[in-house]
């Protein structure tokens, strides 16, 4: 099932690392900070998840 996480602006710190893994779902907005643009599939939810280095992204 395709998801859409969440992620707090105030815990980005804009690395970058989500957009790398789900390019299509998600890009930095005009503050620097990563933003939910779409959907992606279940297992890259996970990872983006996982992978954040500031916990900032949730489902
Ligand atoms: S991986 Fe986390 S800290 Fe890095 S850009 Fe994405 S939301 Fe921000």
């Amino acid at each position: 099932m395709a998801v859409k996480v969440s992620i707090n602006p105030e815990a980005c710190i804009g690395c970058g690392l989500c957009i790398s893994l789900a390019p299509d779902a998600i890009a930095f907005g005009d503050d620097g900070k990563a933003q939910a643009i779409g959907e992606m599939d279940e297992a890259t939810a996970d990872d983006v998840v996982a992978s954040c280095p500031a916990g900032a992204i949730s489902r």
